[in-house]
């Protein structure tokens, strides 16, 4: 495709995007096709020669399209929303073009300019406390980018491993980090999505599930309680996951609680608001926020409910420090001339604060463990600089007390026992302190009183995710985003208030933002098959979940397209399919559920007012 075949075809495509996005209600939202049926219809290999436009953009709209959950649509209820917005397309669409990557400043300067920006913008708007914003450059705290909140639930596990391994290899050198990854633990609500499980078994620790209250929230006296006895036992608590809107039944953990347990014991606290981190816009739900300030780490997915398209998950640290000791690597070719005078996201604020981590032993961070042949030839003295040792050929700034140290040529600290003694025995760090060498005096990039940053998150290469969330920003504005948040909870009410008022249903746990988790009464089956059949049908589209045994269909308002119509309508499909179910098993599309006319009184008061008289179980 050359210039003037693009000009012509991508233009088509924006139509086709438009009258898409336009017409979504149209669609059946849930595809009727069968596992395999694309491979049925598409060859097995590439093609030989080059294929025209018009002939592979068919295929989509005959074979793609008919096998795809429409995800806009405003009869999508499943899982959480994954919106997008016209703003948001735009800034992908360019970001597409354009593509750069924002790993170092050097590597797209207003690339990572914009996101540091965008993300003190989006941290503002959620009331997020100073303490997780970078509009200074010494500033420790910061947001960053993620693609995924399992990617930022995993990142901050492994940071908060990285202390706690630091910290446990000082008091405890004669053991190896395998034995003492033995001894971590960390903990979440039995509630917490999947992926915080995930970063547990990718982290290769042990994770303890705190049963929540009946609300589906995780309490600080539990979790006290599962500290103190995992103490007594010898373990070491080293991480809590808190979620703020669970995936189930949009819960709320305790924050306050869990973080004052958290200060206690010295563990890092994470919030996981995937989906309900969006709806902090709005004052009136900051009281879930209430203890914030207590977390290390906070994450929420604006590509979920604020119309920012996937992938977008926003991630605030307080120290980015401790991303910078877990992801830490300093390859040359990606150092340059102005590191350490903005974020990096390949790196980190190197505030150093190592010593709060109840080191005792000065730290200094070295790559004893792994010399490289051309270090040498590197005469690595450390000078005293204003109580602050710099090193002078590398690019580290450590901030220990004074003392003057050196390192041999094996890169091992101080020549004299005494001065080894000093600095601590960072052999027994395992290479939890290790910042690698690079060319040190041989190629000489930094400016060794330039403070270098370190690693934010895992992969190396990054997207310019921050132009779809800066447009999204300003083109709806603080207002428009506001709005959009409250027409979702508003519509989820209206849902819930038509589910309550038809006396075979059930909202066995309360409502929370724009979902309300509902069910038949009675046996779980009931519920089980009206969701399959739904589903069947394809005009809506939702997904179960279980509460402690109690099977319901999770119903979420999703896109900003759905009205008050699409609620009535959507409605009417579920009381149409649960009467047949309902007419199937017992008769009646009432169930065994007796509906009582009431006398009329006033044409003002409801003509009707059903009354039910049996218990759920009685239903079975
Ligand atoms: N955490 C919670 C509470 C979620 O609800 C979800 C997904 O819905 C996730 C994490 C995973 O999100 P992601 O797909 O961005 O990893």
């Amino acid at each position: 495709m050359d210039h003037t075949e693009f000009r012509v075809k991508a233009k088509e495509m924006v139509d086709y995007i438009a009258d898409y996005l336009e017409n979504i209600r149209d669609r059946r939202v849930y595809p009727g096709v069968q596992p395999g049926y694309l491979h049925k219809l598409l060859p097995t290999e590439a093609p030989e020669k080059p294929e025209k436009w018009d002939d592979i953009f068919k295929d989509v709209d005959q074979h793609i399209m008919p096998g795809l959950v429409h995800w806009q649509s405003p009869h999508m209820h499943a899982y959480f929303p994954a919106l997008t917005s016209y703003p948001s397309i735009m800034g992908d669409m360019l970001s597409s073009a354009l593509n750069v990557l924002c790993f170092t400043w050097a590597s797209s300067p207003a690339g990572t300019e914009l996101e540091t920006i965008a993300m003190n913008w989006l941290g503002k708007l959620l009331g997020l406390p100073e303490c997780f914003l970078n509009e200074k450059n010494d500033s420790p705290g910061g947001g960053v980018i993620q693609t995924t909140a399992s990617e930022a639930t995993l990142v901050s596990l492994l940071a908060a491993r990285t202390r706690a391994l630091m910290e446990l290899s000082k008091l405890n050198p004669e053991l190896q980090a395998a034995e003492l990854l033995g001894h971590l633990i960390c903990y979440c609500s039995d509630q917490a999505h999947s992926s915080v499980e995930k970063a547990g078994l990718i982290g290769l620790v042990r994770m303890r599930y705190i049963e929540s209250d009946e609300g589906q929230s995780m309490r600080g006296a539990k979790l006290e309680e599962a500290i103190a006895a995992d103490k007594e036992k010898g373990l070491v608590p080293f991480w809590v996951c808190a979620t703020l809107g669970t995936t189930g039944s949009v819960a709320f953990d305790n924050l306050r609680e869990i973080g004052q347990v958290c200060q206690k014991h010295g563990a890092w606290l994470h919030v996981d608001a995937a989906y309900a981190g969006s709806a902090f816009v709005c004052p009136e739900y900051r009281h879930w926020l209430d203890g914030v300030e207590l977390a290390d780490s906070f994450a929420f997915n604006p590509s979920k409910w604020l119309m920012v398209n996937f992938d977008c998950t926003a991630m605030w640290v307080k120290d980015s420090t401790a991303l910078h000791r877990t992801f830490n690597v300093n390859p040359i070719y990606l150092r340059h001339e102005n590191s350490g005078k903005a974020i990096d996201y390949m790196v980190g604020s190197q505030n150093e604060d190592i010593k709060k981590l109840t080191l005792k032993k000065i730290n200094i961070m070295n790559d004893i463990d792994h010399p490289k042949a051309d270090d040498n030839k590197v005469d690595n003295k450390f000078n005293k600089n204003n109580g602050v040792i710099t090193q002078i050929e590398n690019r580290n700034i450590t901030k220990v007390d004074a003392v003057e140290v050196s390192t041999d040529v094996d890169g091992n600290i101080g020549k004299d026992d005494d001065l080894y003694d000093a600095v601590g025995d960072t052999k027994n760090l395992h290479g939890y302190n290790k910042i690698s060498h690079g060319c040190g005096k041989i190629i000489q990039l930094e400016d060794p009183n330039k403070k270098e940053l370190l690693h934010w998150q895992i992969p190396l290469s990054r997207r310019f995710r921050a132009l779809k969330l800066w447009f999204v920003l300003r083109n709806y504005g603080v207002v428009g985003i506001q709005k959009h948040i409250r027409e979702g909870v508003r519509l989820a009410q209206k849902f819930a208030a038509l589910v309550l008022a038809d006396p075979r249903f059930e909202i066995p746990q309360p409502s929370n933002l724009g979902m309300v988790a509902f069910r038949l009464k009675g046996d779980n089956a009931f519920t089980e098959r009206l969701l399959k059949r739904l589903n069947a049908r394809g005009y809506i589209h939702a997904v179960p979940a279980c509460f402690k045994g109690i099977y319901v269909i999770r119903f979420t308002i999703t896109s900003q397209r759905t009205t008050n119509q699409d609620i009535l309508d959507d409605w009417n499909e579920i009381k149409i399919v649960a009467s047949e179910i309902l007419t199937d098993v017992f008769g009646s599309e009432n169930g065994n559920i007796a509906v009582v006319k009431k006398p009329r009184i006033s044409l003002k008061v409801h003509l009707f007012e059903p009354v039910y008289f049996c218990s759920s179980t009685q239903m079975g």
